[in-house]
């Protein structure tokens, strides 16, 4: 009975040891991980690819783009890995607050309202709402969507932009959705960032670009944190500057504007 006892206390003491080192090694683990939230949903900046440049932390997933090359080199930068946690873009920002995600890069226009819930950092590419429009089509300003079907993604600066110059309009959860309307027939404007619109013109005949300097401000695309990690924003801002002093950024865009053509 004695060494029953015994042999059941040295089993005990194994499973402890056992049971600290796996912690431990948990934690170790976590410490060079770096979670970055995106919404896979936006080419050139990321979307879903079978042989993209990124995995989701399970590993199951891959993605690629302009934003997942620069968060793969951010996190090299720091010694880490980047691992992608791919959400609706409306719920970015509150994935950052709850701790979900360790930074939000999703060609996120850096915004007033947004900087109230998160930090940003330096932008790294400069963007603009354009129109897409079918070939032969009547909008040739912003002014001329009065009265026209206009299709927007929901909680994209697209969205506020067109509400802002008074229209009505639908929202949807993609733009993929918004494109295939247009498409369709359904709608006769999509309001949109210049680059993906120029994906989707790249990817379906009969679509045009049509811009507005006049109505569209430039706008800039920024990484976000949970207020306060002034630490991860540091070390973010250090790896942005540092890629666009070296063209790493501008050479990356050329990369998957001119595939998408
Ligand atoms: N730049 C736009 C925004 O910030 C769209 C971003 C996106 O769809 N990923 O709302």
């Amino acid at each position: 009975m004695k060494k029953y006892v015994k042999v059941l206390a040295v089993i005990f003491a194994f499973a402890l040891v056992a049971c600290v080192f796996a912690a431990c090694g948990e934690k170790a683990d976590g410490d060079n991980v770096i979670v970055f939230g995106t919404n896979a949903e936006f080419p050139p900046f990321e979307s879903v690819a079978s042989d993209g440049v990124i995995k989701s932390a399970d590993g199951t997933q891959s993605f690629d783009g302009i934003d997942m090359v620069i968060a793969n080199k951010i996190a090299e930068k720091m010694g880490k890995t980047a691992v992608v946690n791919n959400i609706e873009f409306d719920s970015l920002l509150v994935a950052l607050q709850n701790g979900q995600i360790d930074a939000c890069i999703a060609g996120m226009t850096i915004t007033e309202e947004r900087k109230e819930s998160v930090d940003f950092s330096i932008p790294y590419y400069t963007a603009t709402q354009v129109m897409i429009v079918k070939e032969g089509s009547d909008i040739k300003s912003a002014k001329d969507m009065a009265g026209k079907k206009i299709a927007v993604v929901q909680g994209y600066t697209g969205e506020t932009v067109v509400k802002d110059l008074g229209y009505e309009y639908e929202a949807f959860k993609k733009g993929t959705e918004c494109v295939m309307e247009l498409v369709n027939g359904k709608c006769d404007v999509v309001v949109i960032d210049s680059a993906t619109a120029e994906n989707y013109v790249a990817d379906n005949q009969g679509l045009t670009i049509v811009e507005d300097s006049s109505a569209f401000e430039a706008e800039e695309y920024g990484i976000a944190v949970a207020k306060g990690n002034t630490e991860l924003l540091n070390q973010i801002n250090e790896a942005i500057g540092d890629m666009l002093d070296d063209g790493t950024i501008s050479a990356t865009v050329v990369k998957y504007v001119d595939e998408a053509e």
